[in-house]
């Protein structure tokens, strides 16, 4: 929800008060150096005791409701039959229209399971684009993940309100090549994460329906952030100007023959979800269930999180729950497109991200930018961003980097957590670092996973560079900033 003021500016306003906090603090930037030395240039590998601001993501971050709360209270532990699956069932049915359903532990578990029944070797998985751990499942079954955006998807500076969709023509070429038997299924993810949080549209999303019904392929929708896109739909598809989020999500899922989500995101709890109108499906799933999540009336999830899931995606259908991110994020990126500061325009979904490329142009990817942009900006701000770039991407079978088609710095805004006040903080110590930008270097790998490596790989600064950036950094505002 946006207020506006006398002098004609909007600025997002909170429809809901704070009355349980968690204290924060801002370690001065030695402890900081120290820290992200320690963590291998690597903002996964930072403690809790050494943020500010944690901005490294939105997946179990989001500010959870009273009611949310209160319903933990009453869930039921029984290890079959629990009451509270049976509460989820009601919540599936009502907000998605979808009959069968299977708790998971989380979003990643919901993809293994798709991968398992859906994904066989040789076979081709169109997407909007693809998601770090959507990949690593549907690739490891053997499968090939195609991501068939419109050219503008990828540019970062941009007035295109749906950079999220999929481009109709090349699903065509792939059905011709591939033929039906080996199209897995097409997934369209609910704002790509990975290139900026940005929504399809509805008029795009029933497109791909009509392609798909007509070659008999399935469509699977991620609607991880499901509630942040019907919310850009109802902002920017004249159509849908006004339909009330909940019948935009309703509208979305009918497109859908299964669904799945990360709980961790709109539903604001710790948990995943599967859905589908289609029993056969379902039944696939529940074979599946107790290998490799659990009975199939909690799926891995606690019994907790299973009623708060319940409520939350009731909630999510509120307007004003659903703006609340986007709101704050349109609010950043104004706050840093209006001081030089290359960021991803229009706005998205789940954070507020920066073309690192654009910032840090000296850095060759081979040397990250991406990630130096996240390092340097945690360093100089104490808020931990996250590298959405080649360090994301996972090596080839000869051992080279894959360069990833975008380097971005991704400044999560989870839901409800922060305030104007953080965001302008953040873009005013970007500033500072964009001014300062050559003393930023470049960082190698000293310690690398095969597989998902940004999640606990260690680099080091070439050049010691972290060290130059401290120094300038603690001359302008001194050492206990
Ligand atoms: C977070 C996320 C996932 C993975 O979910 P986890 O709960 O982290 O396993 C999958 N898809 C999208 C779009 C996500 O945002």
């Amino acid at each position: 929800m946006k207020a506006k003021l006398t002098d004609g500016r909007e600025i997002p306003i909170e429809m809901h008060k704070v009355r349980v906090i968690q204290r924060t603090q801002l370690p001065p930037v030695g402890q900081r150096l120290q820290a992200i030395e320690e963590a291998g240039y690597n903002t996964f590998l930072l403690r809790s005791r050494d943020l500010f601001l944690d901005m490294l993501t939105d997946s179990g971050t989001n500010a959870m409701s009273d009611n949310q709360l209160a319903s933990m209270m009453v869930s039921d532990d029984a290890y079959a039959g629990g009451e509270s699956y049976y509460k989820l069932g009601e919540a599936v049915r009502d907000v998605f229209g979808c009959e069968y359903y299977v708790p998971v532990h989380q979003g990643r578990a919901a993809e293994h399971l798709l991968a398992k029944i859906f994904v066989k070797p040789g076979h081709a998985v169109p997407m909007n684009y693809h998601f770090t751990t959507t990949k690593a499942h549907f690739e490891m079954a053997g499968g090939k993940v195609y991501e068939i955006y419109f050219e503008e998807a990828l540019q970062t500076s941009s007035s295109n309100p749906f950079k999220g969709n999929l481009n109709p023509d090349r699903l065509l070429d792939l059905i011709r090549e591939y033929g039906r038997d080996k199209i897995s299924f097409v997934r369209m993810e609910a704002t790509t994460n990975l290139i900026g949080g940005q929504p399809f549209s509805l008029a795009n999303l029933k497109e791909v329906r009509r392609i798909c019904s007509q070659h008999d392929i399935p469509v699977v929708i991620d609607c991880s952030l499901i509630s942040e896109n019907a919310y850009l739909i109802n902002r920017r598809e004249a159509a849908y100007a006004n339909s009330s989020i909940g019948d935009i999500v309703r509208e979305i899922i009918d497109q859908a023959d299964l669904v799945y989500l990360s709980g961790r995101k709109s539903t604001c709890v710790r948990g995943g979800l599967m859905a589908t109108r289609h029993k056969e499906y379902f039944d696939q799933l529940k074979a599946w269930l107790p290998v490799y999540e659990g009975f199939i009336t909690y799926g891995g999830m606690s019994s907790k999180e299973i009623e708060a899931m319940a409520v939350g995606l009731r909630e999510m259908t509120d307007y004003n729950v659903a703006s609340s991110s986007p709101d704050l994020i349109e609010y950043f990126v104004d706050q840093m497109t209006s001081r030089g500061i290359p960021a991803v325009t229009p706005p998205g979904g789940l954070a507020g991200h920066v073309d690192a490329m654009k910032f840090l142009p000296h850095i060759p990817q081979s040397q990250y930018p991406a990630g130096c942009l996240a390092a340097a900006l945690y360093l100089v701000s104490g808020a931990r961003g996250m590298e959405r770039g080649t360090i994301s991407m996972d090596r080839d079978a000869e051992g080279r980097d894959v360069f990833s088609d975008l380097e971005l710095c991704r400044l999560a805004v989870p839901r409800r957590v922060y305030s104007c006040a953080h965001m302008e903080y953040v873009a005013d110590r970007l500033a500072w670092l964009h001014k300062h930008r050559d003393l930023v270097g470049g960082l190698e790998f000293y310690e690398e996973p095969p597989v998902l490596r940004f999640f606990t790989g260690r680099l080091r600064a070439l050049n010691n560079w972290s060290r130059k950036l401290a120094d300038a950094f603690i001359a302008d505002f001194g050492e206990g900033a």
